[in-house]
């Protein structure tokens, strides 16, 4: 059991043995995590499969760079707004009127965009779900169709909602790491496999390493799937951002899979509105239709204004998304070339949003000391890690986001390497 005075020994005072979050603010990034997980634990209304989770760490590091007033290469979410047409359309959307419920399942519109941009692999009638944001289309689709006391594969490190998701499920998360080379380790998976073993949750490209799997390794993923008769949950939210040529390999897509495959993505991310909370869930009508019926008691209904706007965007705007993947590939060039400067190793990065670099010592009191004391913020990767193998493996790690303006990343680069 937790005692609140084993963690108020830096001098805070808890007053009736709980310190008030927003009152803290003294000790450092980390220690104030564990005494919001410790406040949780005082909440007598918080239900206790959720009370070991802290604060996310994205709140955590961008407040860091608020308080410190330094470059936010925490946080993925990009300065910049989408292409001109997309946000003039949503605008003339609000202005004719299209403010009230959307339908259960997301305009015909939007849903026939998505799938032509997956090349015709969805009928956008039955197989796709626009949902609020990936993060509820993952949610959704773990509580519709998981049971409680069953098991979830998730590769780690991996990103946080899964684990709270998979908890409010009823159910358990397995984190298989990755290898030593930050690549998928299939007998790792193989091993972790049990008679409960639902489902496996794969993201590519990767939030936080940025690796990118390769075809072989989702074929190696698909062929356990299918020997152990497994749901693949594929969060895609980076599908467009391949570099050096890399292209999105989707598991959906390879043969027997899209029975057993949930796929999700989003706006978000590739047309740079993560305020617009507005992604999709594709799938068979099957799995569809069980992930509507929990998606309507969580949002009912998606946005709607933007819905048209993001439509037209995916129709007309493909260019705009190329272009942001290429600014974003340029800007993993200089990042890399500065980290490698400043003697950090740099790994992952095929795609996505973000780099890893290795610091050489324990991430996290890096990124506290420092990393920040130079005016830069970064996430250590100990954060997406619960294994003990993950603890000792990724240590070292540091995510960078790649999403900022050239300003910051250039800023970044001059403080790494002075
Ligand atoms: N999955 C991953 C891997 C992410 O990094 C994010 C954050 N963009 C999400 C899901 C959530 O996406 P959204 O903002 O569309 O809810
Ligand atoms: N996906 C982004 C990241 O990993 C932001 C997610 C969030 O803030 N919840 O940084």
């Amino acid at each position: 059991m937790l005692r609140a005075g084993a963690l108020f020994t830096t001098g805070v005072s808890a007053r009736a043995g709980v310190a008030e979050p927003s009152k803290i603010t003294a000790l450092n990034i980390i220690a104030r995590r564990r005494i919001y997980q410790e406040y949780h634990y005082y909440m007598a209304e918080l239900i206790s499969r959720m009370t070991h989770f802290p604060e996310t760490i994205f709140s955590t590091m961008t407040r860091l760079a608020q308080e410190r007033g330094a470059i936010n290469l925490g946080q993925g979410f990009p300065d910049e707004s989408g292409p001109e047409s997309m946000l003039r359309r949503a605008q003339e959307e609000i202005a004719r009127g299209n403010n009230q419920y959307a339908p259960g399942r997301g305009f015909t519109e939007l849903r026939e965009a998505v799938a032509a941009d997956r090349g015709g692999f969805y009928d956008p009638e039955t197989e796709i779900l626009i949902t609020v944001g990936a993060t509820e289309g993952i949610a959704a689709s773990i509580l519709a169709l998981v049971e409680p006391g069953q098991e979830v594969i998730v590769i780690e490190p991996y990103y946080d909602e899964y684990a709270a998701i998979i908890a409010l499920a009823g159910a358990n998360m397995v984190p298989v790491p990755l290898d030593e080379n930050l690549r998928p380790d299939i007998p790792a998976i193989r091993e972790a496999i049990t008679p409960k073993t639902a489902a496996l949750i794969i993201n590519t490209p990767h939030n936080p390493t940025g690796i990118m799997f390769s075809l072989a390794e989702l074929q190696a993923i698909a062929d356990l799937a299918q020997e152990a008769d497994l749901l693949v949950i594929a969060d895609e939210v980076y599908e467009k951002f391949g570099f050096d040529g890399r292209r999105h390999a989707k598991i959906a897509e390879l043969a027997g899979m899209k029975e057993r495959t949930v796929t999700v993505s989003s706006a978000a991310k590739m047309l740079s509105v993560t305020g617009w909370k507005t992604g999709w869930v594709m799938a068979t009508k099957e799995h569809i239709d069980a992930i509507l019926m929990v998606k309507q008691y969580l949002s009912f209904v998606g946005v709607s204004h933007v819905q048209p706007a993001i439509a037209a965007a995916l129709r007309e705007e493909q260019e705009w998304i190329a272009d942001l993947g290429r600014r974003i590939e340029r800007r993993r060039d200089i990042l890399r070339d500065a980290l490698e400067k400043a003697g950090y190793p740099t790994y992952g990065a095929e795609g996505g949003y973000f780099i890893v670099a290795d610091v050489g010592q324990d991430a996290e009191e890096f990124c506290l000391g420092e990393l920040v004391d130079k005016g830069i913020v970064g996430i250590p990767v100990s954060a997406f890690v619960s294994s003990e193998v993950g603890k000792t493996r990724f240590s070292r790690l540091v995510r960078f986001a790649l999403c900022r303006p050239d300003a910051d990343i250039e800023a970044a680069v001059n403080l790494l390497v002075n």
